[in-house]
């Protein structure tokens, strides 16, 4: 068996630490007779996997008592109804601020529900500044994509919204370095990229804003609904609660915390920036300081060469490498679980074929 380097942007890598637990866990789950995913998720045992699983997630996080975590399903594109949905209000207005392809998506889903505010730039190759937010003083909230995934743009800094809530769709950075979590009103992500298998979506909901949704909302869709019932409204995820679960272990335990997980994600992307800037033969275009330490984003300078970059990659182990359609050339996804071994491969490789090829 080869295991790859998956430079996919998600569902991606998940630690092989993790993996091979699963895998000893996979038939019997700690004396109980079965399988995590035969349990019920009303029993004593899946329910103490789940309230583990968000305690580690808490203690990572350092989630103040203030805030609910709520495990749920339909991906960060149901959150973006579920947003607007449960926070809008009767007034209907809300800001955003875009500068990639999914904050434009959640625009898109926030307009239905009022009228949408929007802060945005020519080209998504860095975030605006905090004086270029065009902000309102009676926006009900201000959405934002601190790590846009496919144009690799993060934020270098947190808006500052004054007393106006703020709702970040971390899909593709959370835990990939500390945050402040009372800085906002709403954190959300999908796991399929730095948490666990897909098919799980967390919402990190301060307590205050858990009101009565917009009058028609589905009772699923209401964040009140998974809150009262601690997640357990229906039937969640439980099999990919699990996993997140053993994907938290692995940060506290193996990789010592969000400041450690951090410093290796400044390393890993900081040696393939620092590859692509040394070469003419590739290019990023994103500002310096609004390179995402998550998925870098690069071109060749000829893009006839792109099929044969790709098929080389793979016959070298590396895999997934292709740009998202919308921006073309190429696009290492570099997760947490990717090991540093993989972006040194990725580099070795890199400079191989531009001495072959350039
Ligand atoms: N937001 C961001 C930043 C993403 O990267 C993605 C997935 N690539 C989404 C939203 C959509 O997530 P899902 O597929 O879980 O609905």
């Amino acid at each position: 068996m080869a295991r790859v380097f998956n430079f996919s942007a998600g569902p991606a890598m998940l630690p092989q630490a993790v993996i091979e637990r699963a895998r000893d866990e996979m038939l019997e789950w700690n004396g109980s007779g079965m399988s995590v995913m035969e349990m019920s998720h009303r029993g004593k045992e899946f329910m103490s996997i789940a309230a583990k699983a968000e305690a580690d997630l808490r203690e990572l996080l350092a989630v103040p008592e203030s805030y609910k975590v709520l495990f749920l399903q339909g991906g960060a594109s149901s959150q973006f109804a579920m947003v607007p949905m449960n926070l809008m209000g009767p007034e209907g207005k809300a800001d955003y601020v875009v500068n990639g392809s999914w904050g434009k998506k959640a625009i898109a889903e926030a307009k239905r529900f009022g009228s949408i505010n929007v802060t945005t730039l020519d080209a998504f190759t860095r975030a605006p500044a905090q004086d270029e937010l065009k902000l309102s003083a009676d926006a009900a909230y201000v959405h934002y994509t601190p790590n846009e995934t496919i144009e690799g743009v993060e934020f270098p800094y947190v808006p500052e919204t004054g007393s106006v809530p703020l709702v970040a769709d971390m899909s593709s950075n959370i835990l990939s370095r500390p945050i402040d979590v009372s800085k906002y009103g709403i954190i959300y992500f999908g796991a399929q990229k730095n948490v666990g298998p897909a098919g799980l979506t967390i919402a990190i909901v301060r307590e205050e804003l858990i009101e009565e949704p917009l009058s028609g909302t589905p009772t699923m869709f209401s964040y009140k609904t998974h809150a009262a019932a601690d997640s357990m409204y229906n039937t969640p995820p439980t099999y990919a609660w699990y996993v997140a679960g053993l994907v938290f272990e692995w940060l506290k335990n193996d990789i010592g915390g969000l400041d450690k997980m951090a410093e290796i994600n400044q390393r890993k992307a900081g040696k393939l920036y620092a590859a692509i800037d040394a070469s003419d033969f590739y290019a990023n275009p994103v500002d310096q300081d609004c390179r995402s330490l998550m998925n870098v984003p690069f071109t060749l300078a000829n893009a006839e060469l792109d099929a044969t970059f790709l098929e080389e990659a793979k016959k070298a182990g590396l895999t997934t490498l292709k740009g998202h359609r919308s921006v073309g050339g190429m696009r290492a996804s570099i997760y947490n679980a990717m090991p540093e071994a993989g972006v040194d491969a990725l580099v070795a490789f890199m400079a191989d074929f531009e001495q072959r090829h350039a």
